[in-house]
């Protein structure tokens, strides 16, 4: 058994970034950025007002001034300033010239083409040349996951495409004689096929396509599927297989992984739910067989193949990190030697993150899934944790 600090730190040791590609700014959103991204120009790029208002001399102390202009932004009109002439200017509206203050609409009463001066702030209200960045400053050092903020100042600066980490090639396949799609009506024995729409949603929350089947629990039929150029598991970059990585007598995730020559990193992990976990390896692709139970599925999806995806992105590390927050509820982990990831909501309060446990029967029990959205770790050997008590934990909303 491994346990989850090692597998965690594993993955980021084994897997190398991908390649990178360039994407038009548009498709950059929630890629990860593998270049320097550096202004071409000051910021802004001219002088230019940060008010609605009159720009006078500053030596000028006239207190009533003859309005010569009216700039707005977009105009382009540089001109001298005689004393006791003010140009009216817009916001964002570059400035006529140097030397200049921008008196406030507010503290200005217009009569015509006349402006009388009520107040004078000691500020100039003037946004200077190059104050945001100076041309040559690098404003985005890779690696770096691109936000909505980020390709906001890209946009500014004229960037039209970019250089990030290609997207992986993920395969997921679904085993089990079980499971049936779910918009199927199970015969006697079956269930519905939970973990597909799982996999699914998680990577697609992640900006990530999946090519998905679902096959029954046969080696044979599922050894043609992975070795199929067609099905797309051959040149996968990560292969997720669902159901069949315990010890049980049919289950060969294991088997069949090690046939397809895979190197069989880690055969169980030591927390719990998902104890039948395996992580393999064959190059640079990266296996994982995942427990079939839901519950289990959910945690080693965001705490393992979390890991991989980000390390995969180059940004080993990013997820899943643990922090700390408090206990709205106490929580019963008695008869559990192992260490526990236990569902649960995460709200704020007090500025402080507050997790309350939810309830949850067994590592098949897919009810706490309606609210997770973090999962406590709870150490092996705790009996009960009271309500205030301080506990790690980790989100399952995707990086940003
Ligand atoms: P396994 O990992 O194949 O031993 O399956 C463990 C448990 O998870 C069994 O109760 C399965 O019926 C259930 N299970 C396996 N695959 C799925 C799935 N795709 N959706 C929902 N439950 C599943
Ligand atoms: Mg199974």
């Amino acid at each position: 058994m491994t346990s989850l600090d090692e597998i965690l730190s594993m993955l980021g040791a084994i897997i190398p970034p991908l390649g990178v590609e360039s994407v038009v700014l548009d498709q950059g959103l929630g890629r990860v950025l593998r270049e320097p991204v550096v202004a071409s120009e000051d910021q802004p790029p001219f002088a230019c007002s940060a008010m609605d208002g009159f720009a006078v001399r500053l030596d000028d102390q006239s207190s009533e001034f003859r309005t010569v202009d009216f700039l707005r932004a977009g105009d382009w009109r540089p001109r001298s300033l005689a004393l006791g002439e003010a140009v009216r200017i817009s916001t964002g509206a570059a400035l006529p010239g140097d030397g200049l203050q921008i008196i406030m609409i507010e503290d200005a009463e217009i009569s015509g083409d006349r402006v009388r001066i009520l107040r004078r702030d000691a500020v100039r209200h003037v946004r200077e040349r190059g104050e945001n960045a100076r041309r040559g400053d690098t404003l985005l050092a890779p690696p770096r996951r691109l936000s909505a903020g980020a390709l906001a100042l890209l946009a500014s600066l004229g960037v039209p495409r970019l250089s990030v980490t290609r997207r992986p090639r993920i395969v997921h396949i679904a085993t089990g004689n079980e499971i049936v799609a779910p918009g199927r009506t199970p015969l006697p024995g079956q269930i519905r096929d939970s973990n597909s729409t799982l996999v699914r949603a998680f990577l697609a929350a992640r900006g990530l396509p999946v090519i998905q089947h679902r096959a029954p629990e046969d080696f044979a039929t599922t050894r043609a599927l992975l070795t199929d150029p067609a099905q797309g598991a051959p040149a996968a970059d990560l292969l997720l297989i669902s159901g069949g990585a315990s010890v049980g007598g049919h289950d060969f995730t294991r088997r069949l992984l090690a046939e397809l020559g895979c190197e069989i990193l880690v055969a169980k992990v030591a927390s719990r739910p998902g104890k039948p976990l395996i992580v393999a390896r064959r190059g640079v692709a990266v296996a994982f067989g995942l427990p079939g139970n839901p519950l289990a599925h959910f945690v080693c999806l965001h705490l393992f193949v979390q890991a991989a995806l980000g390390t995969l992105a180059g940004l080993p590390g990013e997820t899943p990190f643990f922090q700390e927050g408090v206990l709205a509820g106490a929580l019963d982990n008695a008869g559990a030697g192992r260490e526990t990831l236990w569902p649960a909501r995460q709200s704020i309060a007090g500025g402080a993150p507050v997790l309350e446990p939810l309830r949850w029967s067994s590592s098949g029990d897919l009810t706490p899934l309606a609210r997770a959205n973090a999962l406590i770790r709870v150490p092996g050997g705790a009996r009960e944790l009271a309500r205030g008590a301080r506990v790690p934990f980790v989100s399952t909303t995707p990086p940003a």
